[in-house]
């Protein structure tokens, strides 16, 4: 009943806050007929979020862990200069083939590049471009591996960067009975940062039409 009211208070904010929007409900209605499950894609609040914090620090470059259909690529993308790009990394190649659609439909296809394949070797593949490091990293693939992206996130991130981790309280991580492997991923990410003298961070619990969960947010000092 709670989950209602949070999905209910969520739809009640955005109605003032986001615009209606043809095109990302395209991408979105395109995904869902590719059989890409779009649920488990970031909120349209969080994706704005991510839009308004790009914007906030003025990111040219952004890499993404987990792209699924492109919806949070694409809410990140529109925050670019022209300059500007995000280079997604997916597993899947069918939601590889949804992303470049839909790209295509939101007009961003010279604004985000897709790398497919496991995302952690993507990230071991690549060096950091001193002209060129990324100012923004959102880790939002496989639980279990956080906080091996996390490691390769600050590697490739320029000083003052920021990372944001979604479902970092997604199953209740702070409830020992809870050991499915996410939450056990999302657990060595906190202790993993706990003793990490290269960052700053916290962890905002976010509720609304995803339910009870959590973005990390992390700068690189
Ligand atoms: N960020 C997306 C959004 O909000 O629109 C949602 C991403 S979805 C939660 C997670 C994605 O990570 C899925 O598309 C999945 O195929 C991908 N994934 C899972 N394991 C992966 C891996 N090892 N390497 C790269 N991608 C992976």
């Amino acid at each position: 009943e709670s989950l209602d009211l949070w999905t209910r208070s969520d739809h009640y904010t955005n109605s003032f806050l986001i615009r209606p929007d043809p095109v990302l409900d395209a991408v979105v209605q395109n995904t869902m007929d590719k059989g890409v499950e779009h649920e488990i894609a970031v909120s349209p609040a969080q994706g704005k979020f991510l839009h308004l914090i790009l914007l906030s620090i003025g990111a040219k470059r952004v890499l993404e862990v987990g792209s699924l259909g492109g919806y949070s690529a694409i809410w990140m993308a529109r925050a670019l200069p022209d300059d500007g790009e995000v280079v997604t990394l997916e597993l899947n190649e069918l939601h590889a083939e949804v992303i470049a659609e839909n790209v295509k439909t939101a007009g961003l296809s010279s604004k985000v590049k897709v790398i497919v394949g496991p995302a952690h070797e993507a990230m071991l593949a690549m060096q950091p471009e001193p002209l060129a490091p990324f100012d923004f990293v959102f880790i939002d693939a496989d639980k279990e591996s956080a906080t091996k992206y996390f490691i390769e996130a600050k590697r490739l991130l320029r000083k003052g960067g920021v990372i944001i981790v979604d479902n970092v309280g997604q199953g209740w991580p702070v409830d020992p009975s809870n050991t499915e492997s996410g939450i056990e991923g999302a657990r060595e990410l906190l202790r993993y940062i706990k003793d990490d003298t290269e960052v700053e961070a916290t962890v905002i619990h976010t509720v609304g039409a995803k339910g009870f969960d959590g973005f990390l947010y992390a700068i690189s000092k």
